[in-house]
């Protein structure tokens, strides 16, 4: 049983129940080679925390050990009282060219060894495998994944996504895998990639696995041991990782940091002060295979507790773009989301911490591209004859701009857009995240900058406005007015909240929250709107920190009256809606489905199966979660429709 925590893009902080205590992920299982200890299982528990290892069963099923460990037992054997994951050995036998044990076999001794994860013997594609040999080799995946779960009873299965690099197959086997009663999923034809710096084929290759594969599964990323990638693998979904590289690299003479490798006979000063580096010499680094070893393991789980932290704070994005700095391949990666934006949009939450921009990429934050997407679907502009360009500037726009503004409404009937990086901004959404929550450079690079005049020219395409000026000065605003003279008779407070309500709720929504007379609570100190309160009744507060509605149930009322079902709901069971029409929050195994539309952190319906609405309320997870986690909140309540 997995159970997500906390988030941020698709990463998240999780937890996996096993036989033998819970493991917190993302997690890094080290490599134990039970002939060859580097470092004991008992000091990777004691000194650096591990919660979790992982061991090659097929290797013991092969050594001399094959039966002291079936009599004793896994954990007694490795003097490990946490989790044990095995691998089957489908690597191995691969790069040796022969297949000695059955999968049968190497599942029933993963079983007697008391394995708390076991994996099915896969059938290993490398990445130029011809999509013939790929086909066979999912089909026989499958295949086996299947005769498995018999086999396998008691242990958690680990099943493994194959396909080599043709998306679709990788797709079609994790969908495969994902219907059938497995614990865990692994990534697996990965590691060539790896070594040859192919991380633009490696995200394309998670992603097509994330797609097929559910998300209340724990996602192990197999051979993944060198930190620079986790923070793309993570951020991306996977939450488990296995290292060898802490003991490989050693042995090598290689010392791996969080931006690559140095070869520590070129060492001439000891930048690290983990507790393996603290007060060493190169010299005693260079002769201390040991030593070098908990180096790299240690720097190996640092860059995973600052993921955890940046999960934490809603900056993982912000933590993956500064680490892909670290080599071009990576940086091609990054580049590479962007192909996958549709997809990641979906699990992004609505809204995040502040978001620096760090180069050209950030323009393609999901966040980013859900702030163009909604006004492309869902904005309607105020009657105006003109329109005026602002150029990009400091935010919030309306401050910056607020005596242009002015000076435009009386003189001129035209509404002002700012061409921000992200998008073209109508100047009534400048509070909405991510916009006033942005910190750009002041010189913006030309790919951002000619990307924001593409999206600028499309705004302007769809016509809402017979004139648009650019802003070139004082004397733009006359010009402005020559041709639309004012004033513009858009009252700004209502043209703000019917803009943001159709952003988040969809169109619709502002006409059917605000009919009625609508009166404004302001705030004392900064005069911005605080509560929207129509024919006497409180329907939303807007929230100061990102610019949004906070939905009161009048206001859910109102919605759920206006927009036709899915729209906003989700539809629990009848077990649940009695404790929810109570204030109870919504736990996703009473979820029965929920609108496609809904995002991490929207303000949602909660409705029974009868449409009748029973609370209003912030949802925690996307529709695909809703409908998979056994555990977990689905929705946090905010108001019952039975008050008190
Ligand atoms: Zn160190």
């Amino acid at each position: 049983m997995f159970e997500m925590k906390e988030r941020s893009g698709l990463g998240r902080i999780g937890e996996l129940r096993t036989n033998h205590g819970v493991v917190e992920t993302p997690a890094l299982m080290p490599v134990v080679n039970p002939s060859n200890l580097v470092i004991t299982p008992k000091d990777l528990a004691r000194q650096f925390g591990i919660q979790i290892l992982i061991t090659n069963a097929y290797i013991i099923w092969k050594s001399e050990l094959r039966q002291r460990f079936l009599d004793d037992g896994l954990h007694r054997a490795l003097d490990f009282e946490g989790p044990i994951m095995t691998d089957s050995g489908a690597f191995q036998q691969h790069v040796y060219g022969r297949v000695d044990v059955s999968n049968e076999d190497i599942v029933r001794y993963q079983v007697a060894l008391g394995a708390d994860l076991g994996t099915v013997l896969d059938v290993f594609s490398e990445p130029d495998d011809k999509r013939r040999l790929c086909e066979e080799a999912v089909e026989e995946t499958l295949r086996r994944s299947r005769d498995a779960v018999e086999w396998g009873e008691g242990m958690g299965l680990v099943g493994t996504v194959q396909g080599g690099l043709h998306m679709d197959l990788r797709e079609y086997c994790a969908r495969g895998l994902a219907e059938l009663p497995m614990r865990v999923h692994a990534i697996g034809g990965v590691v060539p990639l790896m070594e040859a710096y192919r991380f633009t084929d490696l995200i394309d290759v998670i992603v097509a696995s994330k797609k097929g594969l559910r998300p209340d599964r724990p996602v192990h990323l197999f051979g993944a041991g060198h930190p620079v990638t986790f923070g793309l693998a993570v951020l991306l979904g996977c939450d488990l990782f296995d290292s060898a590289a802490y003991v490989k690299y050693a042995q090598d003479g290689r010392m791996i940091t969080r931006w690559g490798t140095t070869k520590v006979d070129e060492l001439a000063y000891v930048s690290c002060n983990c507790p393996a580096c603290h007060s060493a010499s190169p010299k005693e680094l260079q002769e201390d295979v040991g030593r070098l070893a908990q180096h790299n393991l240690y720097v190996s789980l640092q860059e995973l507790e600052e993921l955890k932290q940046a999960i934490h704070e809603g900056s993982l994005w912000e933590h993956v773009e500064r680490r892909c700095r670290a080599h071009p391949s990576l940086l091609d990666a990054l580049k590479g989301l962007r192909d996958h934006v549709g997809f990641l949009e979906r699990y992004e939450s609505l809204v995040g911490g502040t978001l620096f921009y760090t180069g050209p990429e950030s323009v393609w934050r999901p966040v980013a591209y859900r702030f163009r997407q909604r006004m492309l679907k869902r904005y309607s502009p105020p009657r105006a004859e003109g329109v005026l360009i602002l150029p990009e500037g400091a935010r919030p726009y309306t401050r910056t701009y607020s005596n242009t503004l002015r000076d435009l409404f009386q003189k001129a009937d035209a509404h002002a857009v700012v061409r921000s990086v992200f998008g073209p901004v109508p100047v009534e959404l400048d509070s909405v995240y991510p916009i006033a929550q942005s910190v750009i450079p002041s010189d913006l690079d030309l790919e951002a900058v000619e990307a924001s005049e593409v999206l600028l020219r499309e705004f302007l395409r769809r016509g809402y406005f017979s004139v648009g000026i650019l802003w070139e000065g004082e004397a733009t605003i006359d010009e402005l007015a020559s041709k639309a003279p004012g004033p513009t008779a858009v009252d700004m407070d209502m043209q703000k909240c019917q803009a943001i309500a159709n952003y988040q709720f969809g169109p619709g929504a502002a006409d059917a929250l605000l009919e009625g007379k609508v009166e404004f609570v302001k705030s004392k100190k900064t005069k911005k709107i605080r509560n929207v309160f129509v024919d006497g009744e409180h329907v939303l507060s807007l929230r100061a920190r990102d610019g949004l509605f906070t939905m009161k149930l009048a206001g859910g009322k109102r919605l759920h009256g206006a927009l036709r079902p899915p729209k906003l709901r989700v539809v629990v069971n009848e077990e649940s809606a009695p404790l929810n029409r109570e204030g109870k929050n919504v736990f996703a195994k009473f979820v029965v489905d929920c609108d496609d539309d809904i995002r991490p952190l929207d303000e949602v319906l909660v409705v029974d199966g009868d449409d009748e609405l029973v609370a209003i309320g912030r949802a925690l997870m996307n529709r695909e979660e809703m409908r998979a986690f056994e555990r977990g909140m689905a929705v946090r309540v905010r108001e019952g429709s039975r008050l008190p």
